[in-house]
């Protein structure tokens, strides 16, 4: 019988999208469904980094003290709030376990190599596609009010200059001529200049007009309730996926649902540990004076972008499970946290308060692969909080794995069954 489609993609966020353009490139008939509107999950009011530099997965050696003191303190900038669930159980003990050396030098070669690549498809996608994702390349700072801090920033800029992603150490000083706008307690900075920023919800809908621009058929309010297989001995065949809009039937299928994974490959019998990561963003006027470069404020772990007359402050990370309620403490420990190196008056109105859930596995490095269970399936998730930075790429790696090319990068780190 007809398929609807060759290739029904799950998930309209960057990852999905990124992965639809790619795929409708090379001439295959693609379809994306979505159960809101495609970009509007985590996708939708990040940070909207494009940075290599930050390419290190959650679980880094030595976080295992710092991570037991979080989980006491609601107002730090990674929470783990103690309740008893075997998701979080299963997920932490996989957690615990890759904080060390050997896997983290893995990780971050992958994600560094996946990110840079995405960096090069970014510069080019707004020419690519028509559609303006407002890039700008001014470089990150990563501003530092404690000696612990500045170290951690220097370490990280030795790290990733390993994999040719060049930053500069500059004292309290320099800093701050490089950015006048950090009026408080300065003891150092590292600069990286190549790094870039662009507007998260339109890099999705770029992707999407690219993906449509080649045939693609976008379909908003389709949610994937469960899947039809075929099981006849061997590797098991989806036929067609059930949506709240009718079944849709495909020859390859590729999930890319973001922290919604782990209840959806739950429908397939899959393991898909993925925890949200939970966390917040502001629009607010420009500061006195405003930031010129998007800033990474070390110590609270708050991300500064500036943006065309207005600011984008983010932050946090809790631990969840499809968890969207908001605690007013964490919100007001970033407005606290941006206040130590900035001007922010006490008076601090927003204009826009989102959050969204991270997909965070529990390795820190994404899934693109092929479960071994079924025959026509690929997961493309878990891109923890770097799904932006590394969305093109990941759209290119996904892309040649569904249609057996060569592919960009060694997808061995990434692969699906790892879990
Ligand atoms: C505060 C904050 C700041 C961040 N800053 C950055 C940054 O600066 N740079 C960076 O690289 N990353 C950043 N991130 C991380 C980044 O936003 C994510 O990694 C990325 O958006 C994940 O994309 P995704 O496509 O996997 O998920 P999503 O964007 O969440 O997309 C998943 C999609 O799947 C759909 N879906 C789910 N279930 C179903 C179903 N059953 N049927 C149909 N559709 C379904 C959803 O509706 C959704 O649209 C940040 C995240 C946060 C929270």
């Amino acid at each position: 019988m007809a398929k609807d489609t060759d290739i029904l993609v799950v998930g309209g966020g960057v990852i999905g999208m990124a992965t639809a353009f790619e795929l409708a490139k090379s001439g295959a008939k693609v379809t994306v469904i979505d159960k809101g509107e495609p970009g509007f999950g985590c996708s939708y009011g990040n940070a909207g980094w494009l940075t290599p530099c930050f390419s290190m997965p959650l679980p880094m050696p030595g976080m295992l003290l710092k991570s037991i003191k979080w989980m006491t303190n609601p107002e730090s900038p990674l929470y783990i709030q103690p309740r008893p669930s075997w998701l979080l159980v299963s997920w932490l003990t996989r957690f615990l376990f890759a904080m060390n050396q050997k896997q983290m030098v893995r990780s971050v070669t992958a994600l560094t190599e996946i990110s840079k690549i995405s960096l090069d498809l970014y510069s080019k996608l707004s020419a690519e596609t028509g559609h303006d994702i407002r890039f700008e390349q001014k470089g990150l700072l990563m501003a530092a009010n404690t000696r612990e801090g500045f170290d951690y920033a220097k370490t990280e800029m030795n790290l990733v200059a390993e994999h040719g992603v060049a930053g500069r150490s500059m004292n309290a000083e320099e800093t701050r001529a490089l950015e006048p706008a950090l009026t408080g307690e300065l003891v150092g900075g590292v600069y990286f200049p190549s790094e870039a920023h662009a507007e998260p919800l339109e890099v999705v809908r770029a992707l999407t007009a690219g993906a449509v621009k080649h045939g693609a058929k976008i379909l908003s309010g389709h949610e994937l309730i469960d899947c039809q297989v075929s099981d006849q001995g061997g590797a098991k065949r989806i036929t067609g996926v059930r949506t709240t809009k009718g079944v849709i039937t495909a020859d390859q299928y590729v999930l890319a649902t973001g922290s919604w994974s782990t209840g959806v490959g739950r429908a397939l019998g899959l393991n898909i540990p993925i925890m949200g990561g939970k966390g917040y963003a502001f629009i607010t006027k420009p500061l006195d004076p405003n930031p010129k470069v998007p800033m990474m404020l070390v110590e609270k772990k708050v991300a500064v972008t500036p943006r065309n007359g207005t600011l984008r402050l983010a932050g946090t990370l809790e631990l969840v499970n499809n968890d969207y309620s908001i605690t007013p403490r964490r919100i007001d420990s970033i407005v606290k946290g941006a206040r130590a190196f900035m001007n922010v008056p006490q008076d601090f109105q927003y204009t826009e308060l989102w959050r969204g859930l991270r997909p965070c596995t529990p390795d820190g490095v994404p899934i693109i692969g092929a479960p071994k269970k079924y025959a026509n399936l690929h997961v493309v998730t878990g891109h923890q909080m770097l799904g932006l930075q590394s969305g093109s790429g990941t759209g290119k790696l996904a892309a040649d794995l569904v249609l057996g090319r060569k592919p960009i990068v060694d997808p061995k780190p990434f692969r699906a069954d790892r879990f």
